[in-house]
This record gives structure tokens, sequence and C-alpha cells, in this order.
């Protein structure tokens, strides 16, 4: 399958702007990037008419199925949310409400542009069936936690269950689906277990994700119980032994950003639903600064109510402009490499998220012509502070495209809507 873009500039480093490219995409893959014409033949074109194409976004920590509470439980302090309306509410889920949930939620990513989420929940096993049905990319992750100091890790049904999804689905389609593991949290979980998958983790090469420092409440109380705070007690268990994406790390110490830039941990960076929740800012400079790999998460709906990697990338554009009174601290320039290659790279996805030969083809195009785009002078200030994901005309994964111009090419939109409102209508009865 041969696809050509025509017409289009590129958002990525190394290539001028304002130059017209064609860009080959052979199967997977790109294969060819140039200002001549290729050989068109057997392929399908796509007029560009002058958009920005660019890598396309990796939502980097999210919860697909909490799109059913999205509006449920608003305005709430962190631990009333949770425990009032959230976990309540999550006792209640069936695969089939997490399938029809995660459908919706991976809808609303590649009509945003998003090509791969990370993913921390339960019934994962349905979160993949959609994945697969939907051509999008995904790590997805069965949640664990533990409560009990002298858990037998071994007999734990949780972690039986995210064994059975790694045999069941990791590199599924190429590598289009992977299994990573995930501690839920530093307070959802007792030592012991945490040395235990730590170490499982790191022996199966897989994949860590971990909420981290997200409030000032957590970091409190692990200083109290563990007299560390929680990227100590994490790094000292051996959990970033294997390649970590820590979600939020708002309440880190200098420490702590020094532990998680040599262990190579990647953070996702949640502006969003951090301020929605009330949590506080992530110091990102000084992350950027000792070298920490940081992509962006949207978390779940229910703290945000979007899955919007744009509106991550430009919330964080403008946030830390305002914390550190210097409009100079992030440049348009930087910000979207923590959309696009970033998380490509905290999902150990190496081969993607560049416009390069060679690399995956996951790409979108950008309608620089929307009347709130006009005039552009500068293709990163228009991504990084004028575009809506409404721009979005395309959205390409592994050569694929699964969303142009308004349309699904994968998914049926109207019986989506149709079987979300079913699941949604009797979700509380
Ligand atoms: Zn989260």
């Amino acid at each position: 399958m041969k696809t050509i873009f025509k017409n289009v500039t590129l958002l990525q480093s190394g290539f001028p702007q304002g130059v017209s490219y064609y860009v080959t995409v052979t199967d997977r893959h790109i294969t060819k990037i140039s200002t001549e014409c290729p050989d068109t033949q057997g392929a399908s074109v796509v007029d560009g008419q002058g958009n920005i194409l660019m890598p396309a976004f990796y939502n980097a920590h999210c919860h697909a199925a909490m799109t059913l509470f999205r509006g449920y439980g608003e305005d709430l302090p962190l631990q009333r949310w949770l425990e009032e309306r959230i976990f309540p509410a999550e006792d209640r889920l069936t695969y089939q409400s997490v399938y029809t949930a995660s459908k919706l939620a991976i809808a609303e990513m590649l009509r945003g542009g998003v090509v791969s989420f990370s993913d921390m929940y339960m019934f994962e096993d349905a979160v993949a069936e959609a994945v697969l049905e939907t051509g999008i990319k995904a790590n997805l992750s069965r949640s664990l936690v533990s409560f009990d100091p002298n858990v037998d890790v071994a007999s734990d049904s949780r972690f039986a269950e995210a064994r059975e999804l790694v045999k069941k689905y990791h590199n599924a389609d190429d590598g289009r689906l992977k299994i990573d593991f995930s501690l839920h949290a530093e307070y959802t979980n007792v030592p012991k277990y945490v040395a235990k998958i730590a170490e499982y983790t790191a022996s199966q090469g897989l994949r860590m994700q971990i909420h981290l420092s997200e409030t000032e409440k957590e970091h409190t109380e692990c200083m109290q119980r563990h007299q560390k705070t929680p990227a100590a007690f994490f790094c000292n268990l051996g959990v970033f032994d294997a390649p970590t994406t820590a979600a939020h790390c708002v309440w880190v110490s200098d420490e702590d950003i020094e532990i998680l830039a040599q262990k190579k941990v990647s953070v996702a960076h949640n502006p969003v639903s951090n301020l929605k929740l009330g949590s506080g800012v992530m110091p990102l400079s000084k992350m950027l600064k000792a070298g920490v790999n940081v992509c962006l998460g949207t978390d779940g709906v229910a703290s945000n109510n979007r899955l919007d990697v744009l509106r991550e990338m430009q919330t964080a554009a403008i946030l830390h402009k305002g914390v550190m009174r210097d409009p100079a601290c992030t440049t348009a320039t930087q910000m979207p490499a923590l959309a696009t290659v970033n998380g490509a790279i905290a999902q150990g996805r190496e081969d993607c998220g560049e416009i390069r030969e060679g690399a995956r083809a996951d790409l979108i195009l950008i309608d620089r012509y929307s009347i709130h785009n006009m005039p552009s002078y500068d293709d990163y200030a228009l991504l990084s502070y004028s575009a809506e994901r409404s721009d979005v005309r395309l959205t390409m994964a592994d050569g694929r495209i699964l969303y142009q111009n308004g349309a699904y090419t994968l998914i049926d939109e109207e019986r989506l809507r149709y079987e979300a409102r079913e699941v949604f209508a009797h979700y509380f009865d």
C-alpha cells in the first residue's frame, strides 16, 4: 500500500518552512521525502493544498474508559472526588462499558491527531479489543494496587491478569499494541509488592507506567510513611530499572528531578488535569534543563474533560511563562517535540514520532488556512498558540489513514454514538 502526500510543508526540524514537499508512505513507513514528484504509479495521492504535515500526537498518560465519567463529579477536592464519586462509579465497570467508553475515547483522540496513547486501567482486554479494531496504537497496562504489607504476589489476581495481557497482546499487529506494567501509585502500594513487580517487569524487558507526586498530600504522606519522596521510594525499590513513564511529577524536589534524569524516566506532563484538580504545576523548565524526557498526557476525561493533546501542549506553552513570570522560559519551537517524539520515546517506539525516511508513518495534516490561523508567519507559533484540534484534517497511524476530513475509516461513528448512549444511559441505574 502506497500513499503520497503532495503539496505539504513539514513541521519537523531540519526542514525549512515554506518549502513544498512530497512524502511517500509505503505500508507502515515513510520511504521518501522529496521536493521532486516521485513515481505515483499505484499510489493513492493526498493533496495537502499547502497545509502542514507533521508528526502525529502521542498521549503519554490516559485512562481511556473514563469517558464514562465526563462531567461526573465536578469541582471537588481530589480525595473527595476519588472517594465519593470516581471509586464507587468504577466499581460498576464491566467489560462492555469499558470497551464502548474506550472506543469513544479513541474516536475523540483520532480526530484530534492522536495516534497512540498510554493507558492505565482495568478491563484492559476490552481496551485492547477497541485498539485492535480502530487502528490506533497503544501501550496498555493493568493498574496494580496492593494494601496488605504481607501480600503474596504469586497468588495476586491482578498480577496474573497483567501477565495474561502480556501473553495475549504484547506487540500485537507488528507492535501497534504493546502491554506495559503499571503500579498505580506509591500511596496505593506496599513496598514488598512494588519490589516484586519492579523485578518482574525489568526481567521481562517490559515498560512501567506509574503516577508520581501528583499532589502535595501524596508527597507529605510518603515522607511520613517511608522518610523518602515518592521518586526515591520507587527508585530504591528498583522500579526505574525498567523504562518508566511517570505521570504528573508536580511535587518533586531537585533531587527527584536528578533521579528522573539519571534513570531516564519519561515524565508525562498533564497540565490540564493538574490545574483542574488543583494539584499544582509541574516544574517544566527545571525538568527540561535537567535533560528529562518530558511528554504530554491528558489523564482521564473525568479530570480534564477532553482527550486533547494539542490543548495540553498549548496549555503547557503558556502556563509556565506565567508561573515563572518569564515569557522566554519555553518557546513555540520546543513544544511540538513534547507532544510527538518524546511521547513515542516514552512508549518505547523509537522508530516513531518524526518525519524522516525509515520512520513509521504517524502523520497528521493541519489546516493552516483556518480563520484563526491566518496569517501565519511561523508554523511553530501556529501550532503552539493558535491552532485548534479541529484543524486536524487527516490522521495516519502506521501508514493507515484512520480519519480524514471529518470521517473515520474504521469506526462507524453513528453506531458508536448509539452504543455509547446506550451504555451511559443505564450506567448509574
Ligand atoms: Zn492518571
